[in-house]
């Protein structure tokens, strides 16, 4: 069954958004403190271009940990799997996304996937370029193509907020580099990555992103490969094991959607062979997941029967 109308989406979208007070908007970078906790929206973007939106699109946020399944396809195209995954590994951990406990138990000491921060750092890192400000266009310009959308950018005063408090994540560096995995200035990677998760869009271009995996790589209106097939392949495999961090294999019984969230709220999803999702709600639970975003997901999985499995 297809979604046919935006009817259909805002009664979904009705629904879910009673968990919005069941969350709270992350505080610990300050500047996204001043989100809309009622906020909820959501897009569906078909091969064909069309699209289906309820709740209000037009609100733009960062990408956060969203930038992580980015980050890595850019790095994968950049120094091929091998290398890449000498330096990362691809299993879950059950642990909160910016733990650094498995950092120390694990031998040989390595991040265990690219969608902890651990693991996103040390991708970050492995982004080719001369200056913070080549490697972040780089990742920019591959934004801009998946969401077909030149305009976008990244919001300065988030990513400039996040700089200035982002000590957890900078003591991450300072251990991966000890063990030979970092090798830049930790100020540099750090302004690096705070920028790809300021990148800023709305609800539509990230469903737009969400369709071009879906259809594994391959933009389904120009038809131009723009990840390789066997790239998007892996990204999705991880938005299904550690996409939703340690809530990700209940999402994927309950769900079956490949996606990703970040803690603006954001969560992208692939339909693969259908379509891409794009949904905004700033409310979040304990684990720094959107709440009422994952209950409008689950219900959108259900209607239409989209799990995978
Ligand atoms: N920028 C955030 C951080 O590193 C991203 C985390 C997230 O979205 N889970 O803390």
């Amino acid at each position: 069954m297809q979604c046919r109308s935006e009817n259909e989406l805002q009664i979904l979208v009705d629904e879910a958004k009673h968990f919005t007070s069941k969350g709270k908007v992350a505080d610990y970078i300050p500047a996204l403190k001043r989100a809309n906790r009622n906020s909820l929206s959501i897009a569906i973007y078909n091969p064909d271009g069309n699209y289906f939106s309820a709740g209000d699109i037009s609100e733009s946020f960062t990408l956060q940990s969203i930038s992580k399944v980015l980050t890595l396809a850019l790095a994968l195209m950049d120094r091929g799997e091998e290398y890449v995954f000498e330096r990362v590994g691809q299993e879950p951990t059950g642990d909160p996304f910016n733990s650094i406990a498995k950092l120390e138990t694990s031998i040989p000491s390595r991040p265990l996937n690219p969608m902890i921060n651990a693991g996103a750092l040390a991708v970050t890192h492995m982004i080719k370029g001369n200056s913070v400000e080549e490697r972040f266009s780089r990742l920019l310009t591959l934004v801009q193509k998946l969401t077909a959308n030149s305009s976008i950018g990244y919001n300065k005063e988030v990513a400039e907020s996040e700089f200035e408090t982002a000590d957890l994540n900078r003591s991450l560096c300072y251990f991966l580099k000890q063990h030979g995995l970092i090798k830049e200035d930790v100020e540099e990677l750090m302004d690096l990555y705070t920028k790809q998760c300021s990148i800023e869009l709305n609800c539509l271009d990230l469903a737009r992103i969400g369709c071009v995996f879906s259809f594994d790589g391959k933009d389904p209106i120009s038809k131009e490969q723009l990840i390789p097939t066997h790239i998007a392949r892996i990204c999705k495999t991880f938005m299904v094991t550690c996409g939703m961090y340690n809530a990700s294999g209940e999402f994927a019984i309950k769900v079956g959607i490949p996606a990703k969230s970040g803690v603006s709220g954001g969560i992208m999803g692939a339909v693969p062979g259908r379509f891409g999702i794009g949904v905004f709600g700033p409310a979040l639970d304990d684990k720094g997941n959107s709440v009422a975003g994952m209950k409008l997901m689950r219900l959108l999985s259900e209607k239409y029967s989209l799990s995978m499995f």
